[in-house]
């Protein structure tokens, strides 16, 4: 594997920094039921607070992401990718070889004391998970918003994760000294494409009490409508369905994004879709036959539709007196974020 060249999640960086030492790295197994099958390797990071490149059209500029791969192991994680850069493998790897980076929490308190730190948002979730299941194990989270909390430092969260409300009351006493953002991403609510397409994640309506729940303690909560899959959660009634049960939550808002197929997670999602689905593979063929994305007549026309259905069921843009002021969500990686469709129902 290449530790010597890992800069961050930016590949360029990636190449051109060290930012691991061999020796630094510990290679554990867990013989527990919930960890079976699962390489988690763990390293000391030289550093934790990553700079999004400057040409990004994201809404954030600074990322923290504790963790490498997910075992949450969606088919069609963008993220697929980055493992790549590891020498690790971009599908079953992906899901099971997970870097932690055990420091994560004193590097970032250090950096926030830093006189050269100025408190800018950070944005998580950016890359992959936090709230993944070696979070439960390794618990770097706690620390990482105590550290944020401590020096009143803006921070999201984006996450499938239920764990986040392990760390409820320290979101609270975040909320209560700086500005904190979490979202939920919830693309669909049907059960059966949930467990093929999103293995390792907790159920969508388990996400949607993570809304109620964080929104009933003051901490405002939008969702992520992502990925909305063409053909197979698309259809007019399973958006409906979908953004009814967005809106039963609580939800600050919700914000569609359609299914990205790059490179990594491409090969892996359709290896999929050919197994479960062969009958729609001529026609993604078809639909993502310009590249990665789906056409921007169908993005505009997904977008559309949701918006006219949240306004139906009154998910409505952040209110004062409602929560704290809840900046953009953040996106989970840094193509979902420069391709979110733009909607009237995002808070910023
Ligand atoms: S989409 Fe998010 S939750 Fe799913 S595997 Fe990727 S990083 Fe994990």
């Amino acid at each position: 594997m290449r530790w010597d060249h890992l800069a961050d999640d930016n590949p360029a960086t990636a190449r051109n920094a060290a930012l691991f030492g061999a020796d630094a790295v510990v290679s554990r197994t867990f013989d527990t039921p919930e960890f079976r099958g699962m390489t988690f390797h763990e390293v000391r990071a030289r550093s934790i607070v990553n700079r999004v490149p400057g040409a990004s059209r994201m809404p954030f500029e600074w990322t923290v992401n504790p963790y490498r791969g997910c075992t949450h192991a969606c088919v069609y994680c963008f993220a697929r990718k980055t493992h790549s850069y590891l020498d690790l493998d971009t599908g079953l790897g992906f899901d099971s070889q997970i870097v932690v980076k055990v420091n994560a929490p004193e590097l970032l308190r250090h950096r926030l004391a830093s006189p050269r730190w100025h408190g800018e948002h950070i944005a998580m979730g950016t890359n992959v998970d936090c709230y993944q299941r070696a979070e439960g194990r390794y618990r770097l989270m706690p620390g990482i918003i105590a550290a944020l909390r401590d020096h009143a430092n803006p921070f999201s969260i984006l996450t499938k994760g239920t764990l986040i409300l392990r760390d409820l009351d320290l979101l609270v006493q975040a909320s209560r000294v700086t500005e904190v953002g979490i979202s939920v991403s919830v693309g669909f609510t049907d059960r059966e494409l949930w467990r093929t397409v999103e293995p390792g994640t907790p159920a969508p309506e388990r996400r949607l009490d993570v809304v109620r729940t964080l929104t009933d303690h003051g901490i405002g909560c939008g969702v992520l409508m992502a990925p909305v899959i063409p053909y197979l959660s698309d259809q007019p009634d399973r958006l409906r369905e979908t953004v009814r049960a967005i809106a039963a939550s609580g939800a600050t808002s919700v914000t569609p994004l359609v299914l990205h197929l790059r490179p990594g997670a491409r090969e892996w999602f359709m290896a999929w879709l050919e197994r479960h689905h062969p009958h729609l593979v001529r026609r993604y063929e078809r639909l993502y036959a310009q590249g990665s994305y789906a056409p921007k007549w169908y993005q505009r026309r997904i977008t559309g539709q949701v918006h006219a259905l949240a306004q139906e069921y009154g998910i409505g843009p952040w209110r004062p007196g409602l929560s704290r002021r809840i900046p953009a969500p953040a996106p989970e990686t840094a193509a979902e974020a420069a391709d979110a469709a733009p909607t009237q129902l995002t808070l910023l």
